[in-house]
């Protein structure tokens, strides 16, 4: 198995833009596990499948062939949901369907697979928990609501920031509190408050907590790596 950097947290909380950094620096592969819940919400809500028919999107989970692209582009079953999963709706609906123990057997097993051969950087909310245990790296990445809402809103300039606070609080309450994988920091997970850090600061305290981890001697492994493949084709089939 490649190595695992886990970087788990709640919405907002700018997971995303610093998974893809780091991995970029190291030369590892992202993998924006959420992205995939995502996907599956949007195949379900296609499929008019009912938010409570666990049978049925465990079925989807098992038979999607979600690749997960460069630049954040999304695919599933072949055709460009990148944009469609990303819809408030989308948010709310993955949240839920999240909460289902079969559909997270079927999308960790997947995640599993994915990192077999690779070192990845994995963003989520259970790889450090669930999905790696034994990850190399783990880091919980939290900020505090407001500006989490203040960061979401930038990204979605169209939102209305109450009915954002809203869908954030909503989500973090279904996240935090459903019986499988709930979103906790792993008890070996560093715990990183990116509240009032700017985005460079907080790439560099992933990185340093990384090295002083990673750093076994076998530098190629952790050595900037400028130039090198970097976010290439997470392909999850
Ligand atoms: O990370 P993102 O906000 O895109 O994730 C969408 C939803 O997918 C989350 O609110 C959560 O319910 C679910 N999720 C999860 N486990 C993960 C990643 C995402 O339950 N590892």
């Amino acid at each position: 198995m490649g190595h695992v950097i886990a970087i788990d947290g709640p919405a907002g909380a700018g997971k995303s833009t610093i998974a893809r950094l780091v991995a970029e620096k190291l030369g590892y592969i992202y993998i924006d596990t959420g992205a995939m819940y995502r996907a599956i919400a949007v195949w379900s809500s296609r499929t008019m499948t009912a938010a409570g028919d666990a049978h049925r999107l465990e079925q989807l989970a098992i038979s999607a062939e979600i690749e997960l692209l460069p630049g954040r582009r999304v695919r599933l079953n072949g055709e460009d949901v990148t944009d469609a999963i990303r819809t408030p709706d989308i948010s709310a609906l993955a949240s839920q369907i999240a909460s289902i123990g079969a559909v997270r057997a079927a999308l960790v097993s997947k995640q599993r697979q994915i990192a077999e051969n690779s070192n990845v950087v994995m963003e989520g909310r259970d790889i450090g928990s669930v999905v790696f245990p034994d990850a190399r790296v783990k880091i919980f990445l939290d900020a505090d609501p407001a500006e989490r809402v203040r960061r979401r809103a930038a990204e979605q300039p169209g939102e209305h920031p109450g009915a954002l606070t809203a869908q954030i609080a909503e989500r973090d309450q279904r996240d935090r509190s459903r019986a499988e994988s709930p979103l906790v920091q792993a008890p070996d997970a560093t715990y990183l408050d990116s509240t009032g850090m700017t985005q460079q600061q907080v790439e560099d305290e992933i990185l340093r907590i990384v090295r002083a981890r990673i750093s076994n001697g076998k530098a190629g492994s952790v050595a900037d790596a400028p130039g090198q493949a970097s976010s290439a084709a997470g392909e999850t089939r």
